[in-house]
């Protein structure tokens, strides 16, 4: 059968644009094809994390933090800070431009824009894609297309945010990044700010809810009009806008949906930590490994499953989250006081040791958590 791709990729996200990019630049893959259906890549959002000094992303991020603060409405605030640790903002554009030069530089590899993948089914030998441009065939598939609405809706919980990145007229102080600041919880659950000053004159602000109903934007809004003005900042001009509903702990995909041949990578995949949303170094290190495979001539490779310990601590953390908002505030604080930030920033980031899983567990409060472990242990003992 002749093919269009040796690989196809479904999305030219984060998950799909850095695997295409790692391909081009290392030459291998074969003839890759990315379908993504807008038509251009705008700066419609950033990616901030925690990262060792001296790494990639340090050193190439637009701005950096050696402090980070959290904080809670009813009073309680706590700046921490880790000699080898920074909290780096990287913009979305920086990335797909990037990533689209990449791709032009080697002619294997196509980006093709302005088009919508539908359903894969197996054929012998490879896979056959619907897209709005007509059929394609290919060997391998790697599906990197965002989940549908209504398994997103199935999630242990949702992460809403509105945000808008803003130039102000008196200068501000940019050396602290609030990550969690203003924390409260009101009839609608779990909510804070963040607020990344880029430079004395800009600054990412976004408000956040964590809560089992979807957060539309136009109500995120009027509460990021509330907290600009208590910053004194409701007259700075907005440069951009950003808004998502993340999921925290996305229901797993039945084996049935499996098709032979087809990996999935991205937020469908479960790339995103389902107890912060934080996916961008978790696409990054299966795209590092994805490639490696390819290079080895293996098929490619799927987002990972998640390691048992992270995933029971986070659907943990979520139940008790679920049922005990007005502690969140408190819980978070008591994290970053308990915590050492390097450790508490090893944790958020997939590289905590053994000994920072257990600083983390020490800092908790039991009651809530221990009735959350309970309550788990007994739906296990009633499923089918
Ligand atoms: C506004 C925002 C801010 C975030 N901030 C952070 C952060 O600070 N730190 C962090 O670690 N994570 C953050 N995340 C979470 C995560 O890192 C991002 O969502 C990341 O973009 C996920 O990558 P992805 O490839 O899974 O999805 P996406 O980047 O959303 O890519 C999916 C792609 O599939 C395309 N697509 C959809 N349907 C089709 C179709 N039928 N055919 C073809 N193409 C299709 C879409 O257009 C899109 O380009 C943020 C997410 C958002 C939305």
């Amino acid at each position: 059968m002749s093919m269009d791709a040796d690989l196809l990729i479904l999305g030219g996200g984060l998950a799909g644009l850095s695997i295409a990019a790692r391909l081009a630049r290392r030459g291998v893959g074969g003839r890759v094809i990315v379908i993504e259906q807008r038509a251009r890549y705008e700066d419609d959002r950033s990616w901030a994390f925690w990262t060792p000094v001296g790494s990639r992303w340090a050193c190439s991020a637009e701005a950096t933090w050696r402090q980070w603060r959290f904080g809670v409405r009813a009073g309680g605030t706590v700046v921490a800070a880790a000699p080898q640790w920074r909290y780096v903002f990287i913009r979305s554009l920086t990335m797909y431009d990037a990533a689209q030069s990449a791709i032009a530089a080697n002619p294997r590899v196509t980006l093709v824009l302005g088009v919508q993948a539908g359903a894969v089914q197996r054929q012998a030998g490879g896979l056959m894609v619907e897209t709005s441009a007509g059929l394609l065939q290919a060997r391998h598939v790697i599906d990197a297309r965002p989940p549908d609405p209504q398994r997103l809706a199935g999630s242990q919980l949702l992460q809403s945010f509105y945000g808008r990145e803003i130039t102000i007229a008196k200068p501000t102080d940019a050396s602290i990044a609030d990550v969690m600041y203003d924390m409260r919880c009101d009839s609608q659950g779990f909510v804070f700010a963040y607020v990344l000053p880029l430079s004395p004159r800009n600054a990412l602000v976004e408000v956040t809810r964590f809560a089992a109903k979807f957060h539309g934007r136009p109500a995120l809004a009027r509460e990021l009009d509330t907290l600009l003005a208590n910053r004194g900042w409701s007259d700075a001009s907005v440069v951009r806008e950003e808004h998502a509903v993340l999921p925290m702990g996305l229901p797993r995909l039945s084996r049935h949906e499996a098709i032979p041949g087809m990996v999935r990578a991205g937020t469908a995949a479960g790339a995103l930590r389902a107890a912060s949303g934080y996916g961008f170094l978790r696409i990054q290190s299966w795209a590092e490994h994805c490639v490696n495979a390819i290079a080895r001539e293996q098929p490619p490779l799927g987002h990972p499953p998640e390691p048992r310990l992270r995933r029971w601590m986070d659907e943990v953390f979520l139940r008790t989250l679920a049922t005990h908002p007005e502690l969140m505030p408190e819980f978070f604080v008591r994290l970053a006081a308990r915590v050492p930030p390097a450790a508490l920033a090893r944790f958020l980031s997939d590289a905590a040791h053994p000994g920072d899983v257990l600083r983390v567990i020490a800092a908790l409060p039991p009651g809530p958590f221990l009735r959350a472990i309970l309550e788990r242990h007994s739906a296990w003992g009633r499923r089918p």
